[in-house]
């Protein structure tokens, strides 16, 4: 006999191991649960950056508040001085203009600064509301998440009990196969995970590579296990 039928039944429990590994890791809860974690972390980024901007907005508003300050600071000093100058007889016609002009000028600055702030407002406002919207709409998320993890969870639990079942089967047929050809089996599972495959009309069922005719000879005939010198992996022959 050349078939290792219990090497193969612990392939086989090994394959399926995997399988129920690689299922649970991507069940449809599983997807939308990596998905929600993505748009959590986005809102959260999206908070963070509202947050910067709000600052920002706080910053240039109190810069303009104080820019504001001191133009009508300096407009009630020149229409102080402005009402002065109206009853001194020796103030030119001239100077009374360049003071009208002064006054003008204070008052344009000024209105200029509020609507600078209105809009700066406004900005600060819609920022606000976004920031709002956006924690409102991240702790939705949050909460399906949690309860999505616990379908996850649960997923994984039973996956967990068949999988232990097929450890305690690999187990067993591990002690029916031979510690070398097992040891051989382990190391070739570090790179595929078939490590053992039949040799199908004179070629490595794994990679496809031809082999040798000497090689299968000696497959054939002496009840050996050989390695496939293009992938390494495991070789029997199906001969029974
Ligand atoms: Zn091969």
């Amino acid at each position: 006999m050349s078939k290792p039928l219990a090497l193969l039944a612990y392939q086989d429990a090994d394959i399926e191991k995997q399988q129920i590994d690689a299922a649970v890791r991507t069940t449809s809860n599983r997807q939308k649960l990596n998905k929600l974690a993505k748009y959590i972390k986005q809102q959260q980024a999206t908070l963070n950056k509202l947050n910067d901007d709000m600052e920002v907005f706080y910053a240039s508003v109190s810069k303009i508040k104080t820019q504001y300050e001191a133009v009508l600071k300096r407009l009630d000093l020149e229409s102080s001085e402005f009402e002065t100058l109206k009853g001194d007889e020796e103030c030119t016609s001239e100077e009374m203009t360049e003071f009208r002009h002064d006054i003008e000028k204070l008052n344009r600055e000024a209105g200029n600064l509020e609507k600078e702030i209105k809009q700066l407002f406004q900005n600060l406002e819609g920022a606000v509301t976004e920031y709002q919207k956006t924690r409102q709409q991240g702790a939705k998320a949050k909460k399906e998440y949690d309860q999505l993890k616990l379908v996850c969870q649960k997923e994984r639990d039973d996956a967990a009990v068949d999988m232990l079942a097929l450890d305690k089967k690999m187990e067993e047929l591990e002690k029916k196969v031979s510690p070398a050809l097992m040891s051989r089996y382990k190391r070739v599972r570090l790179h595929h995970n078939i490590p053992i495959v039949e040799v199908r009309e004179g070629k490595c069922s794994g990679c496809n590579m031809a082999l040798p005719s000497l090689a299968i000879r000696r497959l054939v005939g002496e009840d050996m296990i050989l390695e496939c010198e293009n992938c390494g992996r495991l070789l029997y022959a199906d001969n029974n």
